[in-house]
């Protein structure tokens, strides 16, 4: 068997951060002897996650389910009543989001009073609800809208003749967000603002993904079965037509796979690189 691994794997930017800010945030705590959290969990990898458990951080959502100790936000971020709440109870707080939802609840928390906030997401993905929930400098909550289909767009109102901000959730599927800012554009017309845009990360790695799926007979993604970016890479390259399986790890790698001549591996930006060649070593060997 020849394995062909995508050119762009393993961790975006605002992953590789996260996990140096986890570091930092279990460095203080020992440091301090307090209890280190993350609140929610901070990527969506669970042998990650399990490292970081197993040096004695704790998953919590609120500050009542802990006493008061280092607590890191996740690169996805939260939401800023869920931060205040944090340092009201005297947690000390670690800023792990990605700079580029950063860069998103900023543009919404400068939203003029009078302009709609529209975002293009799932609904409950934890990037979503960060972003639905920005103070603005009256530290009031900016209304947002979110939407996932034209029918949801079709549902929204017209809002008076007033300017719309779209947003969209930085990892949402590319071909799904066109057809949707178009419809947009198409309802709102030159009401419409667009203000931020796809992870240009996300970008880069699914057409990284689309160049390997030329050159292979079928493709193992590996990543969290949580994570919405390692679900979309699956997405896409069933959109090739080619047969694709979602493992998290080397022990989930199917018997299948090994009928085919060339295989392509890719892996979602939460994916650890040492659990990337142990796929690719098993494949390579022909064993499990
Ligand atoms: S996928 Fe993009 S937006 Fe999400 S954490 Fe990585 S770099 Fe940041």
């Amino acid at each position: 068997m020849v394995v062909i691994q995508s050119h762009i794997i393993g961790y975006c930017n605002g992953v590789a951060h996260v996990i140096e800010m986890a570091q930092e945030c279990l460095r203080i705590a020992n440091a301090k002897n307090l209890p280190a959290y993350s609140i929610g969990w901070f990527i969506h990898n669970p042998t990650v996650v399990k490292r970081f458990v197993a040096k004695g951080m704790q998953c919590i959502d609120t500050p009542k389910e802990g006493s008061p100790g280092v607590a890191l936000i996740r690169a996805h971020g939260i939401g800023d009543p869920l931060r205040e709440a944090f340092e009201q109870q005297g947690f000390t707080l670690i800023d792990g989001t990605c700079g580029i939802v950063a860069y998103s609840q900023r543009l919404i928390r400068k939203t003029p009073e009078s302009n709609h906030v529209v975002i293009i997401g799932l609904p409950g993905h934890s990037e979503v609800i960060a972003l639905s929930n920005v103070y603005n400098a009256e530290k009031q909550i900016v209304p947002v809208h979110v939407v996932a289909s034209e029918a949801d767009i079709d549902a929204l109102p017209d809002f008076s003749n007033e300017e719309v901000l779209l947003m969209v959730q930085t990892t949402f599927p590319q071909t799904q967000y066109n057809n949707l800012r178009d419809y947009m554009l198409f309802r709102y017309k030159n009401r419409l603002r667009i203000g931020n845009q796809l992870c240009p990360n996300t970008l880069r790695r699914h057409v990284a993904v689309l160049d390997m799926c030329k050159k292979v007979d079928a493709v193992i993604v590996i990543g969290g079965k949580m994570s919405a970016n390692t679900t979309a890479l699956v997405h896409l390259v069933e959109s090739q037509n080619l047969p694709v399986w979602h493992i998290e790890s080397v022990e989930e790698i199917p018997s299948q796979i090994f009928s085919f001549r060339r295989v392509g591996v890719t892996a979602g930006t939460s994916t650890p690189p040492e659990d990337i060649d142990a796929v690719v070593d098993a494949l390579e060997k022909g064993e499990l």
